[in-house]
C-alpha cells in the first residue's frame, strides 16, 4: 500500500516545466499507489470549472487516466482553487476532500488541511477566505462572464504578492493555538498540510501527547511531498 500526499503545485500556463512534472509524478509514482491527495492549491488559479484553458483541460485529462488506473484521487480546496466544484470532479475522477478532514491510515489518524484557516495571525487574509468559503459568493462569482473572472483573479494575485511583501514572516505561518485547537477538537496527533510554502516536519507535545505537524512543499521550490506505506509517513523530496 503506498498513498501520496501533495500541494500546492500551482499549476499554471506559464510555468509548463511544473506542469511536466506533474504529468511524470501521475505516470510514475501515482500509477500503482492506492491514493493520492493533493491538498490545495493545485492550481494557480481557477476561476472555475467552465473555464476553457487547455493546460487546465490536460491536467484534469491526466488525472482521469490515474484514477481510471485505479488510484483514488482526492482533491481539496485551496486559496487560488476555491471554485473547484464537482464539474472539475466528475471529469478526472477525483473525489472532492472537505478542509479539514481526517482519514485512518495503517491504523493511523491523520488530519488533512490545506492550512490557510490556520494562519489566523493574518487577519486581513483570514476576512478574504471568510467572504471567498461562502457559498452564496461562490455562486456569485460562478455567474460572473469568464473574463471577469479571469481578471478579478489576476487582481487577486497581484493583491496576495503586494500583502506578503508587506507582511511579516511570521505572520503569514501557522498559528501554534490554532493548530493545538484543531488537533485537540479531532483528537487527533498528526496533521498533513501545505499553503506556507515552508516544508518542515514539526514535532512538539501538546495536550499531554506527542503530536507532529508535516507540511508539503510547494512545486515551484522544494516540491517535498509525502509518501506513507506499510512502514509508515515519510516527507520527501517528490521522486520524478
Ligand atoms: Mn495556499
Amino acid at each position: 500500500m503506498t498513498v501520496w500526499f501533495a500541494s500546492d503545485l500551482h499549476l499554471d500556463p506559464t510555468t509548463p516545466d511544473i506542469s511536466a512534472r506533474f504529468q511524470r509524478f501521475l505516470s510514475g509514482p501515482a500509477r500503482g499507489a492506492r491514493a493520492l491527495f493533493l491538498l490545495g492549491d493545485l492550481f494557480e488559479a481557477w476561476i472555475g470549472d467552465d473555464d476553457p484553458e487547455p493546460a487546465h483541460r490536460k491536467v484534469t485529462d491526466s488525472i482521469a487516466a490515474v484514477a481510471a488506473a485505479g488510484t483514488k484521487v482526492f482533491v481539496m480546496r485551496g486559496n487560488r482553487d476555491f471554485m473547484i466544484g464537482e464539474r472539475f470532479c466528475a471529469g478526472s475522477g477525483a473525489t472532492l476532500l472537505d478542509d479539514p478532514s481526517i482519514l485512518t491510515l495503517v491504523g493511523e489518524r491523520v488530519l488533512l488541511t490545506h492550512g490557510d484557516g490556520l494562519c489566523v495571525d493574518d487577519r486581513p487574509y483570514q476576512r478574504l477566505r471568510a467572504l471567498v468559503r461562502d457559498p452564496v459568493i461562490r455562486a456569485d462569482l460562478a455567474q460572473l462572464p469568464i473574463d471577469a473572472r479571469r481578471r478579478l483573479a489576476t487582481q487577486a494575485r497581484a493583491d496576495s504578492r503586494e500583502h506578503h511583501a508587506n507582511t511579516e514572516s511570521y505572520i503569514s505561518d501557522v498559528n501554534q493555538a490554532a493548530v493545538e485547537t484543531l488537533l485537540d477538537d479531532a483528537g487527533v496527533s498528526l496533521m498533513i498540510h501545505g499553503h506556507t510554502h515552508r516544508p518542515a516536519v514539526h514535532r512538539f507535545r501538546s495536550g499531554g501527547e506527542d503530536r507532529t505537524r508535516v507540511v508539503l512543499g510547494a512545486w515551484h521550490d522544494a516540491a517535498d511531498v509525502v509518501r506513507w506505506d506499510d512502514s509508515g509517513w515519510q516527507l520527501l523530496p517528490c521522486p520524478v
